[in-house]
């Protein structure tokens, strides 16, 4: 008999059929004696169905009210689930991420789980039931609920593996696991049987959206070692686990595109100490992730100033704008400019530390195709361009044929 945690994504819940499918492969395990916690996604659409409505209401939503919206969407999916099992005769109960114990700090959209004191769950398991958890959803310690962050139901199931000491976390989806890059761009990207935890962590953080990357990282904190898999078949998955020595000979594991990054430029930035303190500062304090960022000096005549150049999610950018807006008047750059068609192009591996002359093959790759590089940034395990998003689904399959194939 093993405790085993199964989370079930989107598409996998996308309509009622999929959901008593999802039931039926629940209730084998349980008929075998396994004990199953059972964390589900909101059906495919729903929550961006809701962020679009509260959109059409206002462009800049309250954030408390979105999470409170938001989260309406995993409880509509316990409730089936709970249902699809009860007609098939197995006890099962649902709860939402706050009656499982799931607590949460109070960044509303994005918050971090503080701890999880799963009483509730472990009682329904020892009464026999399967418990149906809603994903990316928890509540502060004096009650307000949250989600946290898109696709945090990857992180519901890593974390409640974790707090139960499960024997086995599964994440279902709607691909055979993980792939070198997405199937649906990379038509030639192949199933990788095992990857290390800073290689989906990278790839997740670059992109690649099968695993929300903070799920990854709560999965190394804790040594969780999991399963992608597809809730259509039953072939085996892709095992995420600590990295070994044998990972090292492959140069470059996987090839990820995110669409969904936005450049900032603020230009005429008066080259002085402290002000990019002051910008980053503000952008952090308004819990907006900035990840690369440039800085050219200018020439010209006058006081010397900096164009400062970074990129911040999509969604983040109508926020950050606001922020920067208002520390016109104190640091006193000349204008703001925001590019929302680039794409960032990484390729990933821990084989990277012991190869050289990596970055370079990227880049000419990308230098035969025409491709035009606006930022780069490395790390030990992996480099990143900044390209024109017109071209960098093309870029991303050439790219993956040099390197995988
Ligand atoms: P779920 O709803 O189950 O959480 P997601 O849509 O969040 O599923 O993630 C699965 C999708 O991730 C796949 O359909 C695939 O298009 C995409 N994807 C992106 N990169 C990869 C990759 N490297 N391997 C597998 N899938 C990937
Ligand atoms: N429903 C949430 C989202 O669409 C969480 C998840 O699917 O994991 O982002
Ligand atoms: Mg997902």
């Amino acid at each position: 008999m093993a405790l085993i945690v199964q989370k079930y994504g989107g598409t996998s819940v996308g309509n009622t059929e999929r959901i008593k499918n999802v039931a039926r492969r629940v209730a084998d395990y349980h008929r075998r004696g396994d004990q199953l916690v059972v964390v589900v996604s909101a059906m495919s659409g729903v929550t961006d169905g809701l962020i679009k409505l509260a959109k059409e209401i206002t462009p800049l939503p309250n954030e408390r009210e979105l999470d409170m919206l938001l989260a309406t969407g995993e409880q509509q999916t316990i409730a089936l689930t709970a249902m699809a099992l009860h007609a098939l005769g197995i006890p099962a109960v649902s709860l939402t991420g706050a009656q499982a114990g799931i607590v949460t700090d109070g960044i509303h959209t994005k918050a971090r789980i503080r701890n999880i004191t799963p009483k509730a769950v472990h009682e329904l398991l020892q009464s026999g039931a399967v418990v149906i958890v809603a994903g990316f959803q928890g509540e502060t310690p004096d009650g307000q609920i949250t989600t946290l962050g898109r696709g945090g139901s990857d992180l519901t199931a890593i974390a409640l593996a974790a707090a139960l000491k499960a024997d086995l976390c599964q994440i279902y989806t709607d691909v055979d696991g993980v792939y070198t890059a997405d199937p649906r761009i990379v038509p030639t990207a192949r199933k990788l049987d095992e990857i290390s935890y800073d290689e989906m962590l990278e790839l997740a953080s670059l992109g690649a959206k099968v695993m929300q990357s903070r799920s990854v990282e709560f999965a190394k904190k804790f040594g969780v070692v999991f399963e992608v898999r597809s809730s259509l078949n039953d072939n085996p998955g892709t095992i995420v686990k600590e990295e070994t020595k044998s990972m090292e000979g492959i140069v470059v594991r996987g090839v990820s595109l995110d669409k969904n990054q936005a450049k900032i430029t603020l230009v005429g930035v008066p080259d002085r100490p402290g002000m990019a303190a002051k910008i980053f500062k503000a952008l952090g304090d308004a819990a907006i992730n900035v990840d690369m960022i440039v800085q050219n000096i200018s020439h010209g005549d006058g006081p010397p100033t900096t164009d400062l150049s970074f990129t911040v999610d999509k969604a983040d950018l109508l926020k950050a704008r606001k922020v920067i807006e208002a520390l016109q008047p104190d640091v006193g750059f000349r204008q703001v400019l925001a590019n929302e068609n680039i794409g960032k192009l990484s390729i990933v591996g821990v084989g990277m530390k012991s190869h050289t002359g990596v970055a370079g093959r990227m880049f000419e790759v990308l230098a035969r195709e025409g491709i035009n590089i606006d930022m780069i940034s490395t790390s030990e395990i992996k480099i990143s361009v900044i390209i024109d998003l017109a071209r960098a689904e093309h870029a991303m399959r050439a790219v993956h044929a040099a390197f995988i194939g």
